[in-house]
Parts: C-alpha cells; structure tokens; sequence
C-alpha cells in the first residue's frame, strides 16, 4: 500500500516564493543530490575494496568538507532554507557522515566493520534520501500545480492548457476530453475507510498516468474525478482508449491489508474538444456524458451527443 509520503499531511505550501526562486532551488537541490550520491558510491567502494579512505571523510567535520556538505552550509536558497525538510536533511547528514566516519577508520587499521555499525550508516542514509525526496516533491508540487493527494496536476492551469490545445484544433487537429469519475467511491470510504479511499484514488491516479501518452494530459478535476485529455485523437480512437482504461481500473488489485478483493470501476463522459466553443462547454459535454453512464449502470464510456443537450442534467461536477 502506499506509504504516508503522499498524504496531505506531508504536503506543506510554501508561500510567497516564486516560480524562479523554486526553480533554482529544485536545480539546486538536484545538483546537491547528486554530489552526495556520487560521495556514497565512493565510499561504498572504499568499503569494499578496503581502499585508502580520504582524510576529509574521516575528522569530525567530514559532513562539512563533502560536496553536498559545502552547498548546504552556504547555499542562499530561501525557498530551501526555510523548509523543516531542510533542517532535517542536515541532521541526518551529520549523522550519516559520523557513523562513515566510523566505518572508514575500522576498515583502514583493518578491523572487521560490524554488521550493526553498517546498518547505522544506511539507515541514516536512507532517511536523509527519503528527507531530500520529500522537499523535492514539494517543491515539484508547489511549482507544477500537481495535486498533493495523488500527484496529478490540480486543475488549477487546466483551462489555460485546454485553450491551448484549442489552437490546434482550430487548425485541423482533434482531440478529445474525457471526464472519468470512480463509482460509488463514496462506499469504499464507508466500508473501507477513508484512509483507504485515499489509497485506491492514488493508485488510480497512478495508473492512468502510467498508461498515458507523454503528450496525454490529466487533472484531478475533483474528489475522486479526473480530467483527461487526449491530442490527435477522434471520439473513435477516444472510446477505445477509455474503454481499456476502465478496463485496466476495474482490474486494479488493490493490496489492503486483510480486505483482498477490493475493486473499483469507473464511468467516462467523451466529448470532443470543440474547436469554436469555449472550453468549458466542452467539459460540459463530457459531464453530461458521465452523468449518463452513471444512469446505464457505470463502468463504461459514454460519448457526448448532440441530443444530450436536451437531456436535464442533474449530476454536479466533481
Ligand atoms: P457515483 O458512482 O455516482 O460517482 O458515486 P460516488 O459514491 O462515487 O459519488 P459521490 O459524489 O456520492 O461521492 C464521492 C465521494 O468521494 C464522496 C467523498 O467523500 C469522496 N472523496 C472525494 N475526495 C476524496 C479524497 O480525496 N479521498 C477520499 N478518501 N475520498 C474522497
Ligand atoms: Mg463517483
Ligand atoms: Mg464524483
């Protein structure tokens, strides 16, 4: 099941920052990130190959001589030095290079390393990975507009993106949005919990994203609703790629502990992506559709027709 890393609680917003201080500090970050791999790859092969250790890796200020050690005493970034991600990554750091440290000077006076002394090290070292992964995600978050929940884009720029896409369909290029929502969610969270619920809509999310084209785009519409839109595709190649995507949901195995057999399937409203309506209408469309597969029993595509606009519509979005 999914670990606690993408729970809203984990998400934090960092405010007032712009989108160029948040860039460097990415930048920055994954520089860093990759001097310290490097430096663990190193010492991993000093280890092994009992190989001369360097001196700056084994004094008591070894986690300030290191690369990584270097940026994060000096680096400016506002965006990363107020983020309690960031304290965090300096203790485990420290922390990491006394117990190197340890293990170094034991393999150079040709000492046994102890097991339990190993294991130290990398659980220092994995926790400091897992600290830097976490401001990481943040900072990705915070710059893309990606919902916390599920990692999928908010629908915050979803109108402007969609507008764009119009261009091109002014130009003779289709495309089509699919409005795909899960059924009877709120069941799961009732039977299951809410916690639960969370799961399944991370790895529905996670699966559509897997299966999309790199040119697909995806939103979280809503609670448990989602915003698909496909470029260069008719309602006709739409409706297949639908039809296996609620194909591939309702296969999902989810692995919640003790409760095997948990499913969930999904309806699909398909409208294409009008080329002179505002967008909007064309989400409309699509709702409309979905708003119909609920009503013919769910777990299916429904494609927008014309006639539907005659149809009420009762069904709210998200
Ligand atoms: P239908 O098949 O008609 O779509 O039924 P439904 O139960 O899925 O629809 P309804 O709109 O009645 O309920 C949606 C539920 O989704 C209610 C809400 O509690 C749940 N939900 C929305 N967002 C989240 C979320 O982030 N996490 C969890 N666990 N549940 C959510
Ligand atoms: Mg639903
Ligand atoms: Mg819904």
């Amino acid at each position: 099941m999914q670990g606690g890393r993408n729970t809203r609680e984990a998400y934090i917003v960092i405010p007032n920052i712009s989108d160029e201080v948040m860039r460097i500090a990415l930048r920055e970050l994954e520089q860093a990130s990759y001097h310290h791999e490097q430096w663990a790859e190193n010492l991993h092969g000093t280890l092994v190959c009992r190989a001369v250790p360097d001196e700056k890796d084994l004094g008591p200020d070894a986690h300030c001589q290191c690369h990584f050690g270097q940026w994060y005493s000096h680096t400016g970034s506002i965006a990363l030095r107020n983020h309690p991600g960031f304290q965090e990554i300096g203790i485990e750091h420290e922390r990491m290079h006394r117990y190197a440290a340890h293990l170094l000077r034991a393999s150079r006076d040709g000492g046994v390393v102890a097991r339990a002394d190993y294991e130290r090290f990398v659980g220092a070292l994995k926790r400091m990975n897992l600290e830097m992964a976490n401001v990481r995600e943040e900072l990705q978050r915070a710059l893309f507009n990606l919902d916390p929940l599920t990692g999928v884009p908010s629908r915050i720029g979803m109108l402007t993106a969609l507008r764009e896409q119009q261009e091109y369909v002014r130009q003779n290029h289709c495309c089509v949005v699919a409005m795909l929502d899960l059924d009877h969610f709120k069941s799961i969270n009732d039977n299951y919990g809410h916690m639960v619920g969370d799961t399944v809509l991370v790895e529905v999310a996670r699966w559509l994203m897997g299966h999309l084209r790199p040119y697909d785009k995806i939103y979280r519409y809503g609670g448990e609703e989602f915003l698909i839109c496909l470029p260069g595709t008719d309602m006709v190649t739409g409706n297949d790629i639908l039809n296996r995507f609620i194909e591939g949901i309702a296969g999902l195995p989810f692995a919640v502990e003790g409760k095997d057999g948990l499913r969930v399937t999904a309806s699909v409203g398909l409208a294409d992506l009008g080329a002179h309506l505002p967008v909007e209408r064309s989400i409309e469309h699509a709702d409309r559709a979905l708003y119909l597969a609920k009503g013919q029993g769910r777990n299916r595509v429904v494609l927008w027709d014309v006639a539907m606009d005659e149809l009420p519509s009762e069904r709210k979005s998200t």
